[in-house]
């Protein structure tokens, strides 16, 4: 399938790359090419005030319904949000989580009055959210969640511990899945609790990553609280608003990452010329592939994107293609910088640096893990798009 622009989208195009350059000048030009992979954890305040901004153009939520307070694009104008945003450095979204899991399961599963307290703070750029699934034994086989929560004096009272939280320190808000039946067992019995982080029952660890940055962390949840009606779904049933969230998680963003990777692959080619290395025949032989495997992406993207069909095999494709295709990316990348791959520059802040190609080489492989590891896929292309048997499951 291919995204035919119009006249119109052309125009839209226009001035959506001129409200960027002007808005990316001045006080938000510190933030240009910022917040990236391995860069999630900086200059906060600054991205929350630029999410404000984004707000105040109308350009957060773009692709929600305008009745939820969305912009309401087309397909094909969203596409060129994404893409014009990309091309244009501006910084890495903190909103990620809100406008692209929170809001659309809201939006799904929640009552009127939540769509009403929920969604609004959202498109003002003024609330954020993380998502609190992954537990010490819960990530692949996430059915085993642990975290428990009960109902008392009009409170659900939150115990347990949740890991991997991306971006908790930042949040306003976690979606926490946690067990509510105490004896159930795997899917049931659990629910999709609305809680606050800033409370004394909370307690958020940054946990370091390779990159020496920490952009996700352990969450403790010890009497924690929120108010009863903080709930999506019923409960018992939050498994189904759980995967509800998953479902959104492979959506059109993607398109925005392509244009983030058709930048990196474009620096990787400007030193491969500048150091000779364009010259070695398997270094070109790689890059051809790499830019073979970015089209390859975006024409996959579109195709799915534009036939809804996500989960179809065309769809369940889409991560571990490009999971792997960036993790042999950071590859290409550090063998086409050579020995200058090993150097990263001291500075006045720290005692050193690393360069964003190196950031991404090192932050890449978590890229096959996060929003289910390579492994995971392969086994649901083949048990759901194969139909080759199913692996066994635990008792
Ligand atoms: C950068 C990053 C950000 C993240 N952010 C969040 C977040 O915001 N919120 C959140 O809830 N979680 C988050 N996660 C957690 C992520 O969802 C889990 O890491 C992921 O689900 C894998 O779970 P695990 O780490 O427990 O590994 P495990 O499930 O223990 O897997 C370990 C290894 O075993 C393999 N494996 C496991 N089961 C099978 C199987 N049945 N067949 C074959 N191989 C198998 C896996 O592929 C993996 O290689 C994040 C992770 C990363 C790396």
């Amino acid at each position: 399938m291919h995204i035919r622009f119009s006249e119109e989208d052309e125009r839209f195009r226009k001035e959506l790359a001129a409200w960027l350059a002007d808005a990316l000048s001045g006080e938000f030009a510190v933030l240009r090419g910022r917040g990236g992979v391995g860069d999630e954890g900086h200059l906060i305040p600054e991205r929350k005030a630029w999410e404000k901004k984004l707000a105040a153009g109308g350009w957060t939520c773009v692709g929600w319904p305008e009745e939820h307070g969305g912009r309401g694009l087309s397909l094909s104008q969203q596409v060129i949000f994404h893409e014009e945003y990309a091309r244009a450095g501006a910084p890495g979204r903190l909103s990620q989580m809100s406008e692209n899991l929170f809001g659309p399961t809201c939006i799904a599963f929640g009552s009127e009055a939540q769509k009403a307290r929920y969604l609004p703070p959202i498109v003002a750029g003024e609330e954020f959210w993380c998502q609190g699934y992954s537990e010490p034994d819960a990530g692949s086989d996430l059915a085993n969640i642990k975290t428990r929560a009960r109902l008392e004096a009009g409170e659900w009272i939150i115990d347990g511990q949740k890991v991997w939280t991306s971006w908790a320190a930042w949040a306003d808000w976690c979606f926490v899945v946690a067990r509510v039946e105490p004896e159930s067992k795997r899917h049931k019995g659990l629910a999709y609790l609305l809680v606050p982080m800033a409370q004394p029952g909370v307690e958020i660890r940054p946990i370091q990553q390779i990159t020496g940055d920490a952009e996700f962390f352990e969450v403790f949840y010890d009497e924690a609280r929120t108010p009863a009606e903080n709930i999506l779904g019923e409960p018992g049933e939050g498994w189904k608003v759980a995967m509800g969230t998953l479902a959104y998680e492979r959506g059109i963003s993607t398109i925005g990452q392509q244009m983030l990777f058709k930048n990196e692959l474009a620096e990787i080619i400007r030193i491969a010329q500048a150091n000779g290395k364009a010259r070695d025949p398997l270094i070109r032989q790689r890059i051809a592939d790499a830019w073979m495997g970015l089209e390859i992406q975006r024409t996959n993207a579109l195709r799915t994107l534009s036939s809804k069909a996500s989960l179809e095999p065309a769809g369940m494709i889409t991560k571990l293609y490009w999971a792997t295709w960036h993790r042999n990316l950071g590859e290409l990348a550090m063998d086409v910088l050579g020995a200058e791959a090993e150097i990263a520059e001291p500075t006045e802040a720290a005692d050193y640096q690393l360069t964003p190609l190196q950031r991404m080489f090192l932050f890449v492989r978590s890229e096959t893990l996060y929003g289910g590891s390579n492994q995971i896929q392969r086994n649901q292309i083949a048990e759901r798009a194969l139909g080759l048997p199913r692996e066994p499951r635990p008792a």
